[in-house]
């Protein structure tokens, strides 16, 4: 078997990338000076497609909107599936067509935390692109990040994107009611996630049983708690 594998020095747009990333940076700052002055904790989630991202939101939305303000930004490449799913709890929902583009960035959060009132807001969960690449390389100005893996994506999803978990605070194991018949442990998905970073909080859920629904929104609660 031959292996190649491409030196950082051999990434062309290294530079360009350079400064575009360091341009994002800036912005996600502004993004979360904003926020705070609104006593605002915006919380982004991150993982492929099918992970369960808009699910897990919208039960999220639903057991805090009647306790505290919550908005939903939703990301997404070309459609607006995810954004009319979670619009219909009656919250605000900003959609970002990236058209095309493969993560969000901190300039179309900022563009969408423009658009929308934030005085009555607590949270705002952000919806990231289905992609376990670039995303992590582009904060977006969030006290928290979230990486939703599902047992359905097999037993090296962890391994195979480690710079997916070292940028997050909290892991959620998802599907785990389908752990069995996919042949996956979840126990070893969590062992694979603290190897990568010991303190990261791991919440194994389903969004059909509920099973960790309690635990996570305590975990996304403390956050807005600054614990
Ligand atoms: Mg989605
Ligand atoms: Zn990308």
């Amino acid at each position: 078997m031959i292996t190649l594998e491409a030196q950082p020095d051999e990434i062309y747009d290294i530079e360009l990338e350079h400064s575009l990333l360091e341009a994002n940076a800036k912005l996600a700052k502004e993004n979360r000076t904003v926020l705070d002055q609104h006593g605002i904790t915006a919380i982004d989630f991150m993982g492929a497609i099918g992970s369960g991202k808009t699910t897990l939101i919208t039960k999220m939305v639903e057991r805090l909107k009647d306790r505290l303000g919550v908005a939903v930004f939703n990301g997404d490449a070309t459609t607006s599936n995810d954004a009319d799913a979670i619009a219909k709890q009656n919250v605000p929902v900003v959609q970002i067509a990236t058209i095309n583009g493969c993560h969000l960035d901190a300039n179309l959060v900022g563009k969408g935390l423009r658009k929308i009132e934030l005085e009555n807001l607590k949270m705002i969960f952000i919806e990231n692109i289905g992609n376990l690449i670039c995303p992590a390389e582009f904060p977006l100005g969030s006290k928290a990040r979230v990486v939703v893996v599902s047992v359905t994506e097999g037993p090296w999803m962890v391994r195979k994107h480690p710079h997916m978990f070292l940028g997050a605070e909290i892991v959620v194991i998802n599907k785990i009611d389908l752990a069995q018949a996919m042949d996956v442990s979840v126990d070893q998905l969590k062992n694979d996630v603290h190897k990568l970073k010991p303190d990261i909080k791991v919440i194994a859920t389903s969004t059909k049983t509920g099973a960790g629904l309690n635990e996570f929104e305590k975990a996304l609660l403390a956050v807005s708690h600054g614990k």
